[in-house]
């Protein structure tokens, strides 16, 4: 990878609830960078599985899902509403809310831990970052120490437990989805211990990202604080 091509990267990585996307999205708006939700590539592998019939542990199915590609494509946000979540497409058709229920962020925590799914999406991750037109926020959980190592603006951000699994629990609710705020805890520490724990790229912080613990802060604040830092490293 050329040095020209990671210098208008932002990686920010850390676990479910944590703040990621409403950071990264604010952070490409204000920078007028592309925001890429790496997670929302796992899921839509999870979702293609699923509708496939096929186990989110089967290698040999995965393989099938995956090549020639997985037909995943995005469509930005409107110009005149920049906050909204852009839209995933799967071979054309929009999955945006379907990779979003607890059942897919089950599945993908399970794909995203087999080393065929990774190796798979490592070279879409970071052709999505270099293509930007100005620049890209990528958010997900390997970002800083994987797909872009020598990204010049690294973030981990994370929050205690209970403050995260009420974030999402607000957004589930908010969606309409029948879950309790206990289910969702439970869930999300299952996810986060598998992440963690895989021998494949695990969420941790890069040696040189900066920890941002989100815990009982309002995000503007937090997204004021990256966004400063953000434009320093990258003027640097
Ligand atoms: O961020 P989000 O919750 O949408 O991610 C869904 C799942 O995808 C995570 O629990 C994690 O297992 C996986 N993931 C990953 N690496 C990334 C992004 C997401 O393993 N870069």
């Amino acid at each position: 990878m050329s040095a020209a091509r990671i210098a208008n990267i932002v990686a920010i990585d850390g676990p479910a609830g944590a703040g990621k996307s409403t950071v990264a999205r604010a952070l490409a708006r204000r920078l007028g960078f592309t925001m890429v939700d790496t997670g929302a590539i796992y899921r839509t592998v999870a979702l293609a599985a699923r509708r496939a019939g096929i186990e989110w542990d089967d290698d040999e199915g995965l393989r099938r899902v995956l090549e020639p590609s997985l037909g995943i494509s995005f469509i930005a946000p409107p110009e005149d509403a920049p906050a909204e979540a852009q839209r995933v497409l799967l071979k054309g058709q929009d999955v945006t809310e379907a990779i979003r229920t607890p059942e897919i962020s089950r599945g993908a925590s399970v794909v995203s831990a087999r080393p065929i799914v990774r190796a798979a999406l490592l070279e879409l991750q970071r052709q999505l970052g270099r293509e930007a037109k100005k620049g890209a926020v990528l958010e997900g959980r390997d970002i800083g120490t994987v797909v872009f190592p020598d990204a010049p603006v690294k973030l981990f951000l994370t929050a205690s437990d209970e403050a995260r699994a009420a974030r999402r629990f607000q957004e589930l609710s908010q969606k309409g989805l029948a879950v309790t705020e206990a289910e969702v805890l439970a869930d999300q520490r299952k996810r986060d211990a598998s992440d963690r724990g895989r021998d494949i790229a695990p969420l941790k912080a890069a040696d040189d990202a900066l920890l941002v613990d989100t815990t009982g802060l309002d995000l503007d604040q937090v997204i004021d604080r990256c966004v400063d830092l953000a434009k320093s490293r990258l003027q640097a």
